[in-house]
């Protein structure tokens, strides 16, 4: 399929309904910084819901029970600068080089395949965007650049 015109907004929003279970069962309180006036991505918004979907169920999986997520969008030059903030575990640094390796997961058989990030990876540089991390303690935050338009 080609390309389509993608309101990051509506894409975050519609993962998170299909995630509330998951949200609701972990009493997550979440918080959304969602400008109505972002620009405009140019993409494939299945691959990027794909993005959403993998970053806020790693990030629910690292939070305790009534733990905080934040999703932020905002312009950024000739990009929309989107964060998936976590108030979770961390990631610890002696691991941090390799989450996104193919396989690579700290989650038990059958809870996680180690394949998310690697995807997330994959799809971001598909839209010619960047994706970074930083993490401690208490705080991980995932960066994701998208070109606009
Ligand atoms: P999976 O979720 O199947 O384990 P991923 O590629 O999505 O595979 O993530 C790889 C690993 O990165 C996870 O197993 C976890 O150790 C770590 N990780 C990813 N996101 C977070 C996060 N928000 N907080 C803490 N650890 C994380
Ligand atoms: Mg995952």
């Amino acid at each position: 399929a080609g390309k389509e015109q993608i309101q990051l907004a509506e894409g975050i929003r519609s993962t998170l309904t299909l995630l509330d279970h998951k949200v609701r069962s972990k009493h997550i309180a979440v918080t959304l910084n969602l400008p109505t006036d972002l620009p405009v991505v140019c993409g494939w918004p299945g691959e990027l819901n794909q993005v959403w979907t993998n970053l806020i169920d790693n990030a629910i999986d690292a939070l305790p029970d009534g733990g905080k997520l934040e999703i932020s969008s905002q312009p950024d030059r000739e990009f929309v600068l989107t964060r998936v903030i976590d108030n979770g575990s961390g990631i610890p640094a002696d691991i941090r080089d390799k989450i996104f390796e193919p396989f690579f997961t700290t989650k038990e058989i059958g809870k996680g395949t180690g394949l998310g990030l690697d995807i997330v990876q994959g799809i971001v540089k598909h839209h010619n965007g960047s994706i970074k991390v930083h993490s401690e303690p208490g705080h991980t935050e995932f960066s994701i650049c998208l070109p606009v338009q």
